[in-house]
């Protein structure tokens, strides 16, 4: 089961403040231009994503590595896995995209597995 840490009232504060000094930040930067805004948003955006979850290419191998290690089979079901859409699970939502903190699921256990973590 994931479970990860929360923050207490104090370090929500902390992020409301790093949030709001880089949204300051990004308004400096940006000007007037609104398209200008909206990339270095998006750009933010994503390299902090790639800062917890990895690059995707990094993530595509690992998940290939993976597969191969379960000899193409469903970590949860034992099924043959698809060629496509499947999911990279995370065993410890702190513990990062790495060996040893991932399987690889099909779909349906994904879903099912979401739905008993209470997040679809
Ligand atoms: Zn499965």
């Amino acid at each position: 089961m994931t479970t990860h840490r929360t923050l207490n009232e104090a370090e929500l504060e902390a992020a409301r403040t790093l949030l709001s000094d880089i949204r300051a930040l990004i308004d400096t930067a940006a000007g007037q231009d609104e398209q200008l805004r909206f990339a270095l948003n998006r750009k933010v955006y994503k390299e902090l994503s790639y800062d917890e979850r990895g690059k995707p290419n990094a993530r595509a191998s690992l998940k290939a590595r993976m597969v191969k290690a379960q000899n193409g089979d469903c970590a949860q079901c034992a099924k043959p896995l698809p060629e496509s859409d499947t999911v990279l699970d995370l065993l410890s939502a702190t513990g990062g995209y790495v060996d040893g903190n991932v399987r690889v699921l099909c779909r349906p256990c994904d879903l099912a597995i979401q739905r008993g973590r209470g997040f679809a």
